[in-house]
């Protein structure tokens, strides 16, 4: 099992979720941990093999594909330091936190489940914005908001790490409605990420090879595209909008796509 080399200090695994390992010497920081612990089982075997030591994990926000690995590396791994954002952090450490969110009420058993509940990790430090060392590595914090409350990217040397603040065309294409909880501070986010065109941006899932402002605009279409069809569904948009995208009925489809319906109404008002 072998990680995508992006520089000499930067290694991704890529998977559904792309989890980030930083290696500085003999240490290392893994950023996002991934879906259960599928990848983090990937990573550690990479970093037994490599002779590395990861001594944090930084992740960049609290869905429960971001940081499922976190429990998994933390039993092979106990001095690990995990970091994550203000807020983020008490979803990290109660993940019932997410359905109960999206819910709005104790969740139904069926948004209790592995995609949107991963095992609780510990957060030892909260991730601010601005410059972070961490052992040997300096590493910049960007915040990076909209999609989650608070979530934020990780730049180290030429690499950019940008979360889920921007999703390749395919992933639109196949979501048909994406993911976030506050509409305005997610194209701020998106206008900010036009500053990062001279890095290798690693984005949350999947990878792109075209330059990031092409990306960034793709997403911005889409969230005019939302709010224009929310705005046309209203008062009452949820099955409008639902039927229009042809949002599958299982719950947490509707669930997650409901949030963003109701990210966009609080803008159309
Ligand atoms: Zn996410």
């Amino acid at each position: 099992m072998s990680l995508n080399r992006i520089s000499d200090s930067v290694y991704v695994l890529e998977g559904a979720v792309n989890i980030g390992v930083l290696v500085k010497g003999k240490e290392a920081i893994v950023v996002d941990t991934g879906l259960g612990d599928t990848g983090a089982r990937k990573v550690r075997r990479w970093l037994e093999n490599n002779g590395l030591l990861p001594i944090a994990i930084i992740n960049t926000h609290s869905h429960a594909d971001h940081f499922g690995g976190n429990a998994f590396l933390l039993k092979r791994f106990e001095d690990i330091r995990v970091y994550a954002p203000e807020i983020e952090d008490a979803f990290v450490r109660y993940p019932l936190l997410e359905p109960a969110f999206l819910y709005g009420a104790y969740p139904p058993d069926e948004l209790i489940t592995d995609f949107l509940v991963s095992e609780a990790s510990p957060v030892h430090e909260i991730l601010k914005p601005g410059s972070l060392k961490i052992g040997g590595f300096d590493i910049e914090i960007v915040p990076l908001p909209g999609h989650s409350f608070n979530q934020m990217g990780v730049v180290f040397e030429n690499v950019f790490f940008a979360a889920d603040s921007l999703f390749v065309p395919e992933l639109i294409e196949k979501y048909r409605i994406l993911f976030f909880v506050d509409y305005n501070m997610w194209i701020e986010t998106l206008n900010k990420l036009k500053e990062f065109k001279g890095y290798t941006v690693i984005p949350g899932h999947r990878k792109f090879d075209t330059s990031i402002d092409a990306i960034v605009e793709r997403n911005l279409l889409h969230l005019e595209e939302i709010k224009k069809l929310v705005t046309s569904c209203m008062p009452d948009p949820f099955d409008c909008v639902f039927n229009k995208l042809g949002i599958p009925e299982n719950p947490v489809s509707r669930a997650l796509a409901g949030t963003s319906i109701r990210a966009v109404m609080k803008t159309v008002r």
